[in-house]
């Protein structure tokens, strides 16, 4: 069985990772099963590829489509004409596909109009906000997906909602999870963290890269003075996506609370979290990691697509409310956090059951 595995974005490097060792490790057990990563080129700088790709020990992709930044038109576009070639170059029996991305979508549809089938990795997760360009991604994926591999329950309801077949959903748990947990031992203290004083607990980290939150300058100032007010002598930890640094440049903002990094690689950015008092994020996979962490997680949107860490996890939603924010912070700080568990399948072993479907699907003769 020949598998052609698509990853673009930074998420995508850490779902794909445990996905590829499990298929390499199979294959070496005599199973009839080969790989071709193919890199779209979404992310394509240091901070964002090419580190996760040697901390995560994901092998050399086979090939690079390098379609650089670009609008969601021209980026899509680009995609699926280099997927195009990619594929009929080298024809296969699945593509796999993981997230929200463009990349996601993008090459959904060229292996679907090539009649070849697509297995979607965290499929059916769903914010019901078409404003999110990742909601637009996941439906129109979705829509054409052969194979939906879901973290949770909820997702395989919206699957069920919108009329997908359930004998093509696999409830196989959280893939994030699985790099998670194998990497916990190998968390890195970044140098920054002894030259800043930091000790564990002694700050919050927080990303925000949503254009709801950091394309207006003066919603961003705001949330800046206000979590700065609310956070005692504690650090802001912030690393800082280059789309919210086009911002940040633009406004006059200085605290010396504030400690502003480039973007971390996935073993640095998870020791800060493990060892912080709580994260502000608008990010999808934050929200999983800070649950799954025992972390407090507040998180700036009004919605998400991953509903098990509000009602299961340590997160909670607040919009872009600046109060709401203040009022988070304080139960932080006052030790009220509410109390929280495990998302069933969250368990680190969801790699496994992914590929051992794969091999099913082979079987009996549905690929
Ligand atoms: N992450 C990282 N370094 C950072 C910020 C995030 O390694 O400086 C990791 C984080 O642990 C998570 C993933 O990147 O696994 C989330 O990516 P992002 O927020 O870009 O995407 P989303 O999850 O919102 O799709």
């Amino acid at each position: 069985m020949k598998i052609t595995i698509v990853a673009g974005a930074r998420p995508n490097f850490i779902k794909i990772a445990p996905l590829i060792h499990e298929i390499i490790r199979v294959k070496e057990t005599g199973a009839d099963i080969s790989y071709r990563l193919v890199h779209t080129g979404q992310h394509y700088n240091h901070n964002l590829s090419d580190i996760f790709f040697k901390e995560l020990e994901i092998p050399e992709p086979h090939a690079n489509l390098e379609v650089g930044s670009g609008t969601q038109a021209e980026q899509t576009a680009g995609i699926m004409i280099g997927f195009e070639k990619e594929l009929l170059q080298h024809p296969c029996d699945l593509v796999v596909v993981v997230g929200d991305v463009n990349s996601t979508m993008a090459c959904s549809i060229v292996a679907k109009k090539l009649n070849i089938k697509v297995a979607h990795v965290e499929a059916g997760i769903r914010s019901f906000d078409l404003a999110m360009p990742e909601e637009i991604n996941r439906m129109v994926t979705d829509a054409i997906t052969d194979y939906f591999f879901t973290t949770s329950a909820v997702a395989n309801q919206n699957l069920l909602k919108a009329g997908t077949n359930e004998h093509n959903i696999f409830f196989v748990g959280n893939i994030m999870i699985d790099t998670l947990r194998k990497n916990e031992s190998r968390f890195k203290r970044p140098q920054f963290f002894d030259a800043h004083g930091l000790q564990e607990g002694n700050y919050i980290v927080m990303t925000l890269h949503r254009p709801s939150n950091v394309d207006d300058p003066v919603h961003l100032k705001n949330l800046l003075d206000a979590i700065v007010e609310s956070i005692h002598d504690y650090h802001l930890v912030f690393p800082i996506h280059p789309r919210t640094q086009k911002t940040l440049d633009k406004i006059n903002f200085k605290s010396d609370r504030l400690i502003l990094i480039e973007p971390l690689s996935y073993l640095e950015f998870n020791y800060m979290v493990k060892n912080c008092k709580a994260v502000i994020t608008d990010s999808g996979g934050i929200q999983e990691e800070t649950t799954v962490l025992g972390i407090p997680c507040i998180t700036m949107r009004s919605n998400t697509e991953r509903p098990e860490t509000v009602t299961v996890g340590s997160n909670v939603l607040i919009g872009n409310n600046i109060e709401l924010l203040r009022q988070q912070l304080a139960h932080v700080f006052d030790g009220s956090w509410k109390k929280s568990s495990l998302p069933e399948l969250w368990d680190g072993a969801t790699a496994p059951r992914i590929v051992q479907q794969f091999l099913q699907l082979e079987k009996s003769g549905r690929l």
